[in-house]
């Protein structure tokens, strides 16, 4: 069992790591990339290399597929109560190792040890639900009358991909692959190139909890040389893909081709409204989370403060002095504003708010790249805020998918609405209001897949998750997600 506080110390102050993995993990066992080739993993508090893993091609993809389309027919025959015993098992392992995944996922990816913890717990926490559905997988009968038998069989797709996003690496797999697991599918997992290391310790994790060899296989490399290799492989009849837009669109393409299936979770620019009558307390605090967590890397981040005109100014001064509280620092210490995942990501949040200074916008709070106070180092972005920026404006309409918040002014309810409604994406939306009735009314007139009223991410692995329009299609988590891995086959006989 690993010590949390000696391993960070270790890392911090010696450079010294525990073992991570290296290789693609391939037909239950570790498996060298074919060309010999590796990518550095960096270490985004620092801006500094630590490890290096398998860079990998559509040759080791054809390896992976083809060892989860040996293993598909067995994991699918295999009883659903022991596909479940299984991923309940796994979920007990997460939750016994979980400083072990936390430190590796707080280093890989530069979030808060504390926020990966909680990644971590919520990774447990699907398995063990998909663990349960797995028990509660029916088919129906169809009424022919006294002559035939109807019936349903609800069958695993086959081998299923999984392309996974760098902001929660640990997650955002587990999300796809225990309900695809819990349904009978094998997975070939791709994890993003600057975030492998939680994937790959996943797979080996589950091959202990009892998974037969080849049903969950991980391929690490580039979108290009591995992510697109492995969606437009033939026999793969699902993709999960979380990510950007453009890539969704080439993912989506590939598969049309095979005539595969997708769920695509993209961006999003999720409205966080706040009713005149709200707890203001509660919508500042809300408001924090929604958009620094994690430093605002996240698809259904709240990062349109809608605020109508009355409350304005007291709710964002409550916010700014909030934001001013935030402390940058390494994820590993433990900070309330840790780094952004890579220096290109870095360079690309920058530039969107440089454009917004040439426009003309000056922030309320933040706006620059900035270093580790403690060491100078490492990819930060101050906690920023721009104050009553107009609808059409590219800080409103544009992803950013960093710490950035902007702020809306609305007349009324109404008009919180129209704004709310107002840019392409429509993933997530947040209501603060002690109106029973407003709330539950905008809940109905918000174009998104899920609502939260007067908790910012409240729910859990239990509630179903996914955009509309620009931010994608399908629906994860909840046992809505169960029926991206099955199919039905109708049987109809005659009996008389
Ligand atoms: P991306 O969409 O390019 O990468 C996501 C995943 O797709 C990675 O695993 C990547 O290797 C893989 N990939 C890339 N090209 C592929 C291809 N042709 N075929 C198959 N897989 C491929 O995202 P990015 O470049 O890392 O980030 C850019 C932007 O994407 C961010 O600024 C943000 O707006 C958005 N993003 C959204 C989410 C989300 O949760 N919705 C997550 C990460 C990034």
């Amino acid at each position: 069992m690993m010590n949390l506080d000696t391993t960070i110390a270790d890392y911090l102050d010696r450079g010294q790591l525990p073992f991570l993995p290296t290789d693609h993990f391939i037909a239950g066992a570790w498996s060298p990339p074919a060309s010999g080739e590796r990518m550095e993993s960096f270490d985004p508090g620092r801006a500094a290399p630590f490890h290096a893993v398998a860079a990998g091609d559509e040759e080791d993809v054809e390896r992976a597929v083809s060892a989860a389309s040996s293993a598909q027919r067995a994991w699918g025959r295999t009883k659903p109560s022991a596909r479940g015993a299984i991923l309940v098992e796994a979920a007990r392992l997460l939750k016994a190792e979980a400083d072990r995944f936390a430190f590796v996922e707080s280093l890989d990816s530069g979030k808060p040890l504390q926020e990966a913890l909680g990644d971590v717990s919520g990774a447990a926490r699907a398995f063990e639900y998909y663990g349960a559905c797995a028990n509660a997988i029916e088919g129906a009968t169809f009424p022919l009358g006294p002559d035939y038998l109807g019936y349903s069989i609800p069958e695993p797709v086959g081998v299923t991909a999984h392309i996974i996003p760098w902001n929660y690496p640990l997650s955002t797999a587990a999300r796809g692959i225990a309900p695809a697991l819990a349904a009978g599918c094998t997975v070939v997992a791709k994890p993003a190139e600057t975030t492998p290391l939680t994937m790959l310790m996943l797979a080996e994790l589950l091959s202990r909890a009892g998974l037969p060899d080849g049903v969950c296989n991980v391929v690490t490399g580039t979108g290009p040389a591995a992510g697109a290799p492995l969606v437009a492989d033939r026999r793969v009849r699902h993709v999960t893909f979380t990510g950007s837009v453009p890539t969704g669109i080439s993912v989506m393409t590939a598969a049309a081709r095979n005539v595969a299936t997708v769920v695509l979770e993209l961006g999003g620019k999720s409205p966080l409204v706040v009713l005149a009558d709200a707890d203001l307390g509660a919508a500042a605090e809300g408001a924090i989370g929604a958009i620094f967590e994690n430093a605002g890397q996240i698809c259904s981040a709240g990062s349109r403060l809608i605020v109508e005109r009355g409350v304005h100014d007291d709710l964002v001064a409550r916010i700014a002095e909030k934001a001013r509280a935030l402390a940058m620092g390494h994820g590993l210490t433990r900070p309330t504003l840790g780094p952004l995942n890579s220096e290109a990501h870095l360079g690309r949040v920058a530039a969107k708010v440089d454009a917004a200074g040439a426009r003309g916008l000056t922030p309320l709070l933040g706006g620059r790249a900035a270093t580790d106070p403690a060491t100078g180092k490492g990819w930060f972005f101050e906690a920023t805020i721009f104050d009553d920026v107009a609808a059409t404006d590219p800080l409103v309409t544009d992803e950013i998918f960093g710490p950035v918040l902007t702020v809306q002014v609305a007349e009324d309810a109404d008009h919180a609405l129209e704004l709310a409604n107002g840019t392409d994406y429509a993933l997530v939306a947040g209501i603060y209001t002690t109106n029973f009735a407003a709330a539950h009314r905008l809940a109905q007139e918000i174009d998104a897949g899920q609502v939260f009223v007067n908790e910012y991410f409240a729910g859990g692995i239990e509630v179903p998750f996914g955009g509309n329009r620009q931010s994608g299609f399908g629906r994860e988590k909840g046992f809505a997600a169960m029926r991206n891995y099955m199919r039905v086959k109708s049987v109809a006989a005659r009996i008389a």
